[in-house]
């Protein structure tokens, strides 16, 4: 369902990826670990091309694109494909819950307005936040602004949602909540990549969790083997700072 060949991004002389290989099934839940600088976010930033890699080949469903080859078609079609939750949430300050989650079906998907805001209301009512509707970000808590964020994504019906650390930017108090709303979608088989530094999360939801440091996948496996029985000492002395 989503496959990357030898994927890289530079930055001017710095290799920040370098050959990345990686298959992920449908329904597949991908957690990302690696110490900071490492290239995690340059990875699922590149797969849905906020950042243009600078080599290699990416598929999503039907759809392979060479990177270098790519037209502008391919790119939005990627695009659509995928959807990002940032860390910071980057929900419109000017506009409502409901707007959010309904924004991209509008802009991007072209629905008419009273389609994606009858999906958006369905979308709020599963997320929990059906009476915030009309509210503005500054009035949500961070949770709830997460949980726009990721209804937002869950709107466009894409076929991978990519999380960068969601859950960094929240205050402790809220932590679980958008914990608990990503372990709702991973229950639905919603297939998912996520960078994370939250390892219960990673124990309890993953499928697979994947070591990253310099650019390069150095280890992955399921989180019992990963957590238990790292085989690198790359992966057993990153686990020792954070476990
Ligand atoms: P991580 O998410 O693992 O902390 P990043 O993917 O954000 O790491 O960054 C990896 C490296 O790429 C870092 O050294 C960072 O400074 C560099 N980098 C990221 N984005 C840019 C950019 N737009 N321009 C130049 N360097 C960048
Ligand atoms: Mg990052």
């Amino acid at each position: 369902m989503i496959e990357l060949k030898s994927l890289s991004k530079h930055f001017g002389k710095s290799v920040v990826l370098d050959g990345i290989d990686l298959t992920i099934k449908k329904g597949e839940i991908i957690v990302i670990i690696g110490p900071s600088g490492t290239g995690k976010s340059t990875l699922l930033r590149c797969i849905n091309f906020l950042e243009h890699p600078t080599a290699g080949e990416i598929t999503v469903g039907d759809l392979t694109v060479d990177v270098n080859r790519a037209s502008r078609a391919e790119i939005l079609l990627l695009r659509r494909r995928t959807a990002f939750v940032f860390q910071n949430y980057a929900l419109f300050a000017n506009k409502t819950a409901l707007e959010n989650v309904a924004e991209r079906l509008v802009v991007v998907d072209k629905w008419p307005k009273e389609k994606a805001y009858q999906r958006a209301r369905e979308i709020l009512e599963r997320i929990g936040l059906a009476d915030k509707a009309d509210a503005y970000p500054a009035s949500m808590s961070g949770g709830q602004q997460q949980r726009v964020g990721i209804g937002r994504a869950m709107a466009t019906g894409a076929d991978v949602i990519l999380f960068d650390e969601p859950t960094s930017s929240l205050d402790p108090e809220w932590v679980e909540e958008v914990l608990g709303l990503m372990k709702q979608l991973a229950s639905e088989r919603q297939t998912m990549m996520v960078v994370t530094h939250e390892m219960s999360f990673a124990r309890d939801v993953a499928d697979r969790v994947i070591f990253i440091d310099g650019g390069r996948i150095v280890e992955q496996g399921p989180p019992s083997e990963i957590f238990s029985n790292p085989q690198d000492p790359r992966t057993q002395d990153f686990l020792k700072k954070i476990l």
